[in-house]
């Protein structure tokens, strides 16, 4: 049985005093009864991990390098969200693979690296509106799963996360049934590469305005595991009411 993931992406947002929301959330949720992931930006990873030191509420990174150390400006390498208390790393976020240009074959090296590292991966994939108009969607998740899960993944550090990229801050999610169709795919596409064993265990969530108010019945559709939550993770208030939902 999958145990279900809340995961909060804060993208390039917070200062030190967003810690709060951290401390707000544990002491909302003591023992909650699903896993609850919160993703800071780089810089203050180190003091959410301490924050939340023996309390249920994982700390993740949001990106990575492939190498472990070196000549990097500016990057920062999986060893060293572990150091600093992280749990968990996202890789290919569609804003990652926009905004830096990473492709599949890097994302899946990346997998690599940070599964090696004893972390979890919470790999992203997800159509832009023009695929998804143009009947492309499961084509197109498909290439990104071949391409950014590498063939040696293990199964226990694995998280795949479907984030349709035109849904992500805009207020619209796709329907149920929509949802329902990528997530029974990827389960499926897992299955037919790695192994119903391999991918009974994976959490797939969804990721795309996902708010309290929706939350619910997102969370009902067939494979849908969690979420991987944006603005929605800022604030303690919202985050709790999509903790509760699931
Ligand atoms: P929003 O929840 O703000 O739409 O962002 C989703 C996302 O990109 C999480 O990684």
């Amino acid at each position: 049985m999958r145990r279900k993931l809340a995961a909060g992406n804060w993208k390039m947002n917070g200062l030190a005093a967003q810690i709060e929301v951290l401390n707000d959330l544990t002491s909302r949720h003591p023992t909650p009864a699903v896993d609850v992931m919160i993703c800071p930006p780089a810089t203050l990873v180190g003091a959410a991990a301490a924050a939340t030191a023996g309390k249920p509420l994982m700390i993740g990174g949001q990106d990575c390098h492939t190498a472990g150390s070196g000549a990097h400006t500016g990057d920062i390498s999986a060893a060293m969200l572990a150091d600093a208390g992280a749990g968990a790393v996202i890789l290919g976020h569609s804003e990652r693979r926009e905004d830096h240009g990473e492709d599949d074959a890097l994302v899946a090296a990346k997998t690599t690296t940070v599964q090696g590292a004893g972390l979890i991966a919470v790999v992203c994939v997800g159509e832009t509106l023009a695929q998804r108009e143009g009947g492309e969607t499961l084509d197109v998740i498909k290439a990104q799963l071949t391409g950014s899960i590498p063939a040696d993944a293990a199964a226990d550090t694995l998280v795949v996360a479907y984030e349709p990229v035109w849904a992500i801050g805009t207020g619209k999610i796709p329907t149920l049934t929509e949802i329902a169709e990528v997530h029974d795919f990827i389960r499926a596409e897992l299955t037919g590469r790695f192994g119903a064993d391999f991918a009974d265990k994976i959490r797939l969530l969804y990721g795309g305005s996902v708010k309290p108010t929706n939350a619910e019945e997102i969370f009902a559709v067939s494979n849908v595991d969690g979420a991987l939550v944006g603005g929605a993770s800022l604030k303690a208030e919202d985050f709790s009411g999509i903790i509760t939902a699931l």
